[in-house]
């Protein structure tokens, strides 16, 4: 008979939110141990029990294989009786306690909240503002710290006696909620039309009649005003898109449960989860053919951002509809989503026939999160509602506290202090007033929230950025320019724990290059404190330069010139000015203008309506079955050079054989990819570096990366790419940060 063993295992350090208690738990059921692991203030409590051999192996294996992200400052271990239990499991929490109770995202309503709201029994039956510890309002609510009630925009409503008697005992699940309310005591819903006249009668039945009557409802969310219509009426979703100034990127759709997601698009086991985990991010899924929803709703695409309801009032919502319907943000196309009560009566009363609405303000505006599937894991796209303001763990520490101002589009701000990187929110294009506002006074909001005094500020080399102006405008703190695709890489870097150095490739838009030409298709050699730039995408001109972002056509123009005659891209569009234009336009090595070129040969986007949108469409055109494929020169001088040309001229020539666009497409992906890693095999034979980073705004062509990660990865490279953070711009921040934390530790 063997000896049974129990120790209580206290691990501490960076434990949290890095997957420790899945992999506590593995490690325990692979060994067969007994015991449980949850989370306590201050890092990771474990009892475990079993063979005494058994137990030995676990304690070398917690600090010899925990998850990458973690950092282990210290394991206490006691013995203890063993109690003779079987199974292994992972236990709640123990919720922050006074140590350091950071702000938390807010949480999708829970299940104990679900089955109160459909009892009618509870008194909170029916209440479009239920929640408790674990669910509900956060970040969004929160004025200030600490914590508490008088400081959420909860302050307004006192607590009647049944809810103070929950909040005040410790033994309920509403304990020290300071959302917490009821139907006596708590917000309360309305119904007003456009001109801001309360309706009678039961504002969410009210609310339902109007869609299902194909009007636009506004309904007042977590972090803003939503636009809704039902998903199926096309006649509805047009007049939606209509009044939005015709803007033509893709709606998401609400659904009210998994079976009626079902419904709509191709769900696996990972997307359900995805779907139904506590952020509730819209997630980018394959869209079903047949699926019910209006052609308006994503034109030009073949899959759909779909989500579950997130809030009490959603799940009532949905439930009265017994539909699907359209979610979309509350604004005028390019401004940023409306949030506060009479700003939202004002923007959108041109635009929806009727406001669904409350009277608990919202104090942070926080878009919904975009995530998507990509190479077999699940890559953030938008992180906003539901993710921020969690802290990423770090794996090396910040010296000094540093602020750092990201890019210009899609823009985000990052605190780091210690081993924590706080990423803001999805903030926006920082080219409106109302946005670059909202960027800076949510630093001042962060900074108060986190205790956090930057000393050091980091910024992108771009002058005219206003997010590198605001840097400049920061007095009393060290400045730090990072170079925008060297903080691409470093963002993969810091989101994998990785310090590098690695062979890094950045495809993205356009970036302010040290050479004074606008870089976007780079191949660097990086680590988290410099970088060394060994290869890029041969230069074109961008004929009239900025026009060119917003007219792919003309860089179908800069790649082909005149020698390919009677092409219909040519003939719809004033080619001839822009040859004439293009030896004094700017130089650029962009790959999202080599996706443009192409786009624009296709015929599938001679002009775009919003940022990305040739690219996006090009990938969905794009069959994903196609294996043939298009081989791009690679030259090796001083720097390698990527003949991009190459690739538009050959689908130029199977367009003019006749091939099917969508085989083009396909045969432009994995040109590209192929390309791509030949470049980084020619550069692993001149460096060494066997390690592959991928960033960029063109990872988040799920085509693009699957094909590159796949051929990387039969090449022999290990691949890194991004999970945590955006590959895009909104991950820049990240990088600039890890770039200034190496740099002070340097
Ligand atoms: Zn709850
Ligand atoms: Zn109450």
């Amino acid at each position: 008979m063997t000896t049974l063993k129990r120790v209580d295992v206290h691990v501490e350090g960076v434990v949290q939110g890095v997957g420790f208690r899945p992999f506590v738990h593995s490690l325990a059921r692979r060994l067969g141990l007994a015991g449980r692991v949850h989370n306590d203030v201050d890092g990771v409590h474990i009892e475990v029990e079993g063979a005494l051999a058994g137990v030995e192996e676990f304690l070398t294996a917690l600090e010899r294989d925990a998850p990458a992200l973690s950092e282990i400052e210290r394991v206490t271990v006691v013995s203890a009786r063993p109690t003779g239990h079987s199974g292994f499991t992972i236990a709640a929490g123990i919720p922050s306690g006074p140590l350091r109770p950071l702000v938390r995202a807010d949480g999708a309503t829970c299940d104990d909240c679900l089955s109160e709201l459909a009892d009618p029994a509870d008194r909170r039956h029916g209440y479009p503002f239920i929640n408790c510890a674990n669910c509900g309002p956060r970040f969004t609510i929160v004025r200030g710290v600490p914590y508490d009630r008088p400081l959420t925009t909860m302050a307004g409503f006192g607590m009647c006696q049944a809810c103070a008697a929950e909040y005040h005992d410790p033994g309920n699940r509403r304990h020290r909620a300071q959302p917490t309310c009821c139907p006596d005591c708590g917000p309360r819903l309305r119904l007003r039309d456009a001109r801001g006249t309360e309706l009678c009668g039961d504002p969410i039945a009210g609310a339902v009649t109007l869609l299902r009557a194909g009007r636009v409802v506004a309904v007042k969310g977590l972090g803003g005003f939503h636009l809704a219509v039902p998903a199926a009426d096309e006649r509805a979703a047009a007049l939606l898109r209509g009044r939005k100034h015709r803007e033509e990127q893709p709606f998401a759709v609400m659904a009210a449960d998994l079976a009626q997601a079902r419904r709509l698009c191709e769900i696996d086991e990972h997307a359900a989860g995805l779907l139904t985990g506590r952020a509730r991010p819209i997630v980018l899924l394959p869209r079903l053919p047949g699926a019910p929803v209006a052609a308006s709703v994503a034109p030009a695409t073949r899959s759909l951002g779909l989500m579950l309801p997130y809030t009490a009032l959603h799940h009532l919502l949905l439930a009265e509809l017994a539909e699907p319907m359209v979610l979309t943000g509350g604004n005028v196309s390019g401004e940023p989503i409306a949030y506060e009560d009479d700003d939202a009566l004002t923007r959108l009363s041109g635009i929806a026939d009727a406001f669904l609405i409350h009277d608990r303000p919202i104090h942070v505006r926080a878009d919904d999160s975009v995530v998507r599937p990509m190479a077999g894991e699940v890559t953030v796209l938008r992180r906003a509602r539901g993710y921020a303001p969690e802290p990423l763990a770090m794996r090396w520490p910040a010296p000094r506290p540093v602020l750092a101002c990201g890019a210009e589009l899609r823009s985000t701000f990052c605190l780091a202090e210690g081993r924590r990187a706080f990423v803001s929110q999805h903030i926006g294009n920082l080219e409106n007033h109302e946005t670059l506002r909202s960027f800076v006074e949510s630093i001042d909001h962060f900074c108060g929230l986190f205790g956090i005094r930057p000393e050091v500020v980091a910024h992108d080399l771009h002058p005219g950025y206003l997010s590198t102006r605001h840097a400049m405008e920061i007095h009393g703190a060290e400045l730090l320019g990072v170079q925008h695709h060297h903080a691409h890489i470093a963002s993969c870097l810091a989101d994998n724990g990785d310090p590098g150095p690695v062979l890094g490739v950045a495809l993205d838009g356009l970036g302010h290059g040290p050479d004074g030409t606008l870089w976007g298709g780079e191949f660097l050699r990086a680590d988290l404190t410099s970088f060394e730039r060994l290869g890029h995408l041969a230069q074109v001109p961008m004929p009239g330069g900025s026009a060119a972002v917003r007219q792919p056509w003309r860089m179908t123009a800069a790649y082909l010139g005149d020698d390919h005659p009677g092409l219909d891209v040519a003939r719809r569009n004033p080619w001839a000015d822009a040859l004439r234009l293009a030896p004094d336009s700017p130089l650029t090595s962009s790959a999202a203008r080599l996706f443009d070129a192409v786009a624009a040969l296709l015929g599938i986007r001679d002009k775009i309506t919003y940022a990305g949108q040739a690219v996006i469409e090009l990938e969905q055109h794009a069959d994903p079955a196609e294996r043939g494929t298009y081989e791009a020169r690679i030259t090796l001088g001083d720097l390698l050079v990527l003949q991009g040309a190459d690739l538009v001229r050959a689908a130029a020539a199977d367009l003019a054989a006749g091939t099917c666009t969508r085989a083009i497409a396909g045969r432009f992906h994995n040109g590209l990819a192929d390309a791509v890693t030949r470049a980084c095999d020619a550069l692993r034979q001149a460096t060494g570096l066997t390690s592959v980073a991928l960033s960029g705004g063109m990872f988040q062509n799920a085509l693009l990366l699957e094909g590159t990660v796949t051929r990387l990865r039969a090449a022999g490279f290990r691949v890194l790419k991004h999970v945590r953070v955006p590959p895009g711009d909104g991950g820049v921040s990240l990088g600039q940060a890890a770039v200034a934390a190496a740099r002070d530790r340097a």
